[in-house]
């Protein structure tokens, strides 16, 4: 490679201290000094996606220190070995930067995966009856009555479901035999539908005279009223509230099997997007533990959520947090940091919890989720707790769903940076619906959102019936964001879903329902470069951290994916099933399906 393309970029400093090196040795310690600054590891002939501005595909680059210190033609950047240097030959397989999940719930896809949980996802079973094996598996290996739970279940994918579409339904009989001193809790992969064997209904004290909560229902049989074991919405506390909480060492172990299994699916940096005081301290305990071992394989950014989750906070709960621990943006390294803080607006758009302008269907607008007599002092509490975690220079994400909230929110965000501005980039999580009028507001102030097209596929088709069908196409809208330039992040919200951001990618493109095919929204689709971006690049401005991650560069952190498809060319519905064959991260092999070549301790 030629020095002139060198001096070009963010190499300088080290070429510099080459000089300085070379200039203060003898010319026969020369090939020895020039050793010592080949790099560690060179990736060669591949297909690398750097999502530098132009979008630039290279062949090859090369690392030194965990960072990147040059990309470019194969033959070049092979020049760059030393005798120590690992070369890694791709034969043309495709480089992305490594993926940055930019809203999880870390502990919660932890503890919905095995050893936690049996996974009854889609993914690992197709009927009723494998279930029941595995749950009658599961009770040889546990002591009699302790609890047996599971989730991801999707009558969807389930054999005997499909044969007998909207009649058969799983029931408490299908595993009572292979669970006889058990109580096995299995939850849906929407978290809407709990099901259940016998014996958690005996403990439960549900009986066909247990009347239905609110907002919920106790799936009864049609002959005799005997409850079947499923529950609907709010009726699954009755089952699920008995289940013991994890032990902080099973915790613990759910935030290294999250961090494993994130890992091997590429992703190298993350959000928790909901850490209360007691998961922060789980946090450093985890930290500690797993750092020290080695472990540690993804970039960590905690959202703290100091005010309640969902149940109604207030600014004094903020007050009181901060009062206690001085915190701001940028708190910590490279591997675990804190991001900022969340604030929850509003509900969920499926339960029509979120706060609407218009009807839904059926009526009702939903509302403020934060404490307050009447919906005014709940929208000025809001703007109160904006301000007040903008004046302690935190980045903050607010949940909100509907179009009102979000209008809330962007008040809140714009009043704060008028009165205290500063590089905040706050953003909207989820922001399922947005009035048109909004965008420009949150482009100029350099508003973002935090979206979750993942979970499109399998909701948008019922998303008719709630806000209607012309909002529902209008949902998740990416091609208006585009359009008014406001900022998007991609992400799972796991363990809402398995985090398969490649699935999320495929959405953004297609838009189409799971069940049936069809398209809603077309004009929403945005290009695969696109969507590559909010995965990467753009996740890293959220971040605060563009400048170091987020896009091959020299200067960079090494954090890479290696795909086993060509990502920008494969028919847009295979992008979900491509695999994923190595994951790098600071330079580092943590994950490779060649087990042989992973340099993790
Ligand atoms: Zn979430």
């Amino acid at each position: 490679m030629r020095l002139s393309r060198f001096l070009k970029g963010s190499w300088k400093p080290t070429l510099l201290s080459l000089f300085l090196l070379v200039a203060s040795i003898s010319y026969a310690a020369l090939p020895e000094a020039l050793e010592a600054l080949a790099p560690d590891l060179i990736l060669i002939n591949g297909k690398i996606v750097t999502v530098d501005k132009d979008f630039s595909i290279q062949q090859a680059v090369a690392v030194k220190n965990q960072g990147i210190i040059a990309v470019g033609r194969s033959r070049d950047i092979q020049q760059l070995a030393g005798s120590k240097t690992r070369v890694i030959d791709l034969k043309g397989k495709t480089v992305l930067p490594g993926i940055n999940d930019a809203h999880t719930h870390f502990l919660g896809f932890g503890l919905s995966r095995p050893p936690a949980a049996l996974d009854v996802s889609s993914a690992s079973v197709k009927s009723i009856a494998e279930i029941a094996v595995m749950a009658g598996r599961r009770a040889k290996e546990v002591k009699p009555g302790e609890w047996i739970s599971g989730s991801g279940w999707d009558e969807g994918y389930l054999k005997e479901c499909l044969e007998d579409p909207g009649v058969r339904h799983p029931t408490c009989w299908d595993i009572d035999k292979q669970t006889p001193d058990n109580p096995v809790c299995l939850v849906d992969f929407s978290g809407h539908n709990t099901w259940c064997n016998s014996k958690a209904l005996e403990l439960a004290k549900v009986t066909k005279n247990t009347p239905d909560p609110t907002g919920g229902e106790i799936v009864r049989d049609s002959k005799t009223g005997e409850p079947t074991g499923f529950f609907k919405e709010n009726a699954q506390p009755l089952v699920r509230s008995l289940i013991p909480p994890p032990s902080k060492d099973q915790q613990i172990e759910a935030l290294t099997v999250a961090m494993r299994e994130m890992t091997a699916m590429g992703v190298t940096s993350i959000t928790d997007a909901s850490v209360s005081p007691e998961l922060w301290s789980l946090y450093s305990d985890f930290y500690r533990k797993t750092f020290k071992e080695g472990k540690w394989t993804i970039r960590v950014n905690l959202l703290l959520n100091w005010s309640g989750d969902g149940a109604a906070a207030g600014k004094a709960d903020l007050e009181k947090a901060f009062a206690s621990v001085g915190l701001s943006t940028g708190f910590g390294d490279n591997w675990l940091r804190v991001a900022g803080a969340k604030i929850v607006a509003d509900g969920i758009p499926l339960t029509k919890t979120a706060w609407m302008f218009d009807e839904y269907v059926g009526g009702g607008t939903g509302g403020l989720a934060i404490k307050g007599e009447t919906e005014q002092h709940q929208y000025d509490a809001l703007i109160e707790m904006i301000r007040f975690l903008n004046r302690k220079r935190m980045q903050i994400g607010v949940h909100s769903c509907g179009d009102r909230a979000v209008s809330a929110s962007v008040d809140g965000f714009v009043k704060a940076l008028r009165e205290d501005p500063w590089d905040a980039r706050h953003y909207v999580i989820h922001a399922d619906f947005v009035k048109p009028s909004d965008l420009q507001t949150m482009a100029e102030y350099d508003i973002g959102v935090c979206t979750q097209n993942q979970i499109m596929s399998k909701i948008i088709e019922f998303m008719g019936n709630i806000a209607g069908p012309e909002k529902s196409a209008n949902q998740w809208p990416l091609g208006d964001f585009n359009k008014a330039g406001v900022w998007v992040t991609q992400s799972s919200d796991t363990p809402v879903v398995i985090p398969n951001w490649k699935q999320g990618m495929e959405n953004c493109l297609l838009r189409e329902s799971m069940a049936s095919g069809k398209v809603f929204g077309p004009r929403h689709r945005i290009p695969i470069k696109e969507a590559i971006r909010q995965y990467t690049i753009n996740s890293a401005y959220q971040d605060h951290q563009e400048d170091i991650k987020g896009s091959i560069e020299p200067g960079k952190l090494a954090d890479f994916v290696v795909l086993g498809e060509d990502i920008l060319t494969i028919d847009p519905h295979k992008i979900s099933g491509i695999p994923v064959l190595m994951t790098i991260v600071s330079g580092k092999i943590v994950f490779s399906t060649d087990k042989s070549i992973v340099t993790l301790k």
